[in-house]
């Protein structure tokens, strides 16, 4: 019996971990749930599986959800950055799935690494800002960091069985979000609502705007490097709209190893719940002739910058990846409520890396610092451009 924290159980990813857990309580309970702000939801996910502590994002979430749960004598409520700490780093559990949107989720996790957690880790952003650190603390702490991304865990199914030093590059594939075949002209008439619109995956606001731009894609990149210890510079980007193929690992010797499957989040994080077991799921296989053929492009990065934004980041290093992520952040929030349009987005986050200096060898808090900084700096950047 495993025994869960979900980080974030109120989000897309937290919901699909529940329904896994929901498919074989034999296998998995749930000891913790830690939310944002969605208390409604979070009340009924604590009806539904008891676990023994909840949190939330501050004291009044907290106080709404006692009075929902007036008639739970068990469930402990906590809240904030202490409360999210304490669930990460709860005694009984064995496994943190670490599903909270954005920078939020980078202490929680490092928490439950110190602690000896392993972590089931959708939440890219935490080794996006500070990769080093947490693949540092979780060797030392010798646990698991295993990937729900859809597109690393593809890589780590077909890198497992083989010598790590015979893996030559990677290949990281993206559906091309909803902008895809869009001229350039038509991207300053793009609304939230269309930009939310993915034609392939169901996944949470703040992915769904960065996988339209293409900045997922890019901090996927980052990402990859720390979990597989490859260079920026030996990943290539396929833009591949089927999302069949999760992504692809090349060695040495020549030969292709590809991770298929349907455009379902459930596979990716069942894996990361279970490995090495297999869970059926009910994923339905790909109806190959119906799908025809699988094509494979290079990204247009006149169209879509804020790729090369991240590879730039990436080759700059230091703090420079944490400023990237903060620009992010800042500038999808200021799109989701219409304050600058979505072309803006890059301009805000090349902006504000100009103006960074990098802090050479970044201790947690030099990161924090910089994210700190970012946020101001993009929040200026965002005031020129209103709309
Ligand atoms: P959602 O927006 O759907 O959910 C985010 C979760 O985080 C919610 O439970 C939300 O709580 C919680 N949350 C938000 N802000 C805070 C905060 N400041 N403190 C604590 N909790 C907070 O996001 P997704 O599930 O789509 O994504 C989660 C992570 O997984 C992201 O890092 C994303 O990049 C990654 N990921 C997602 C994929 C997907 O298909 N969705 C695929 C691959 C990776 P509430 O709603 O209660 O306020």
């Amino acid at each position: 019996m495993k025994r869960l924290t979900i980080l974030g159980s109120t989000g897309s990813i937290g919901c699909n971990a529940l329904k896994i857990a929901a498919m074989y309580p034999e296998r998995f309970t749930i000891k913790v749930l830690a939310a944002g702000r969605n208390v409604a939801l979070l009340a009924e996910q604590i009806d539904c599986f008891h676990p023994e502590m909840a949190v939330v994002l501050d004291e009044a979430c907290a106080g709404e959800l006692e009075k929902r749960l007036s008639h739970h004598k068990r469930v402990n409520i906590v809240y904030g950055e202490e409360g999210y700490t304490l669930a990460a780093t709860y005694e009984t559990v064995d496994l943190v799935v670490s599903a909270m949107v954005g920078a939020a989720g980078l202490i929680p996790t490092l928490a439950a690494i110190d602690a000896g957690k392993h972590v089931a880790l959708a939440n890219k952003e935490a080794l996006v800002m500070a990769g080093e650190i947490v693949m540092k603390r979780a060797a030392a702490a010798d646990v698991n960091i295993l990937p729900v991304d859809s597109e690393h865990s593809a890589i780590y199914q077909c890198i497992m069985g083989h010598n790590a030093e015979d893996m030559d590059k990677i290949f990281l594939t993206a559906s091309g979000g909803p902008f895809l075949n869009m001229p350039a002209d038509d991207f300053r008439q793009i609304e939230p609502g269309d930009a939310l619109n993915h034609p392939t995956w169901q996944m949470g606001k703040k992915i769904s705007i960065d996988s339209a731009t293409l900045m997922n894609k890019g901090l996927e990149v980052i990402e990859a490097t720390h979990l597989f210890d490859i260079s920026h510079a030996d990943i290539e980007i396929l833009i591949h709209p089927q999302s069949i193929v999760h992504s692809m690992v090349s060695f040495t010797d020549g030969s292709i190893f590809a991770q298929l499957g349907m455009p379902d989040m459930k596979g990716a994080i069942a894996y990361a719940m279970s490995s090495p077991d297999r869970l059926p799921i009910g994923q339905p296989l790909p109806d190959f002739p119906g799908i025809g053929s699988l094509t494979f492009d290079r990204p247009d990065t006149d169209r879509f910058p804020c790729l090369d934004l991240a590879f730039d980041a990436c080759s700059t290093g230091e703090t420079m990846p944490a400023v990237l992520n903060a620009a992010n952040e800042t500038a999808v929030h200021a799109f989701l409520d219409q304050r600058v349009s979505f072309e803006d987005i890059a301009g805000v986050i090349r902006e504000t890396m100009t103006h960074h200096t990098p802090f050479a060898n970044p201790g947690l808090s030099d990161i924090l610092d910089a994210d700190k900084w970012a946020r101001q700096a993009a929040t200026n950047e965002i005031r020129k451009r209103v709309i």
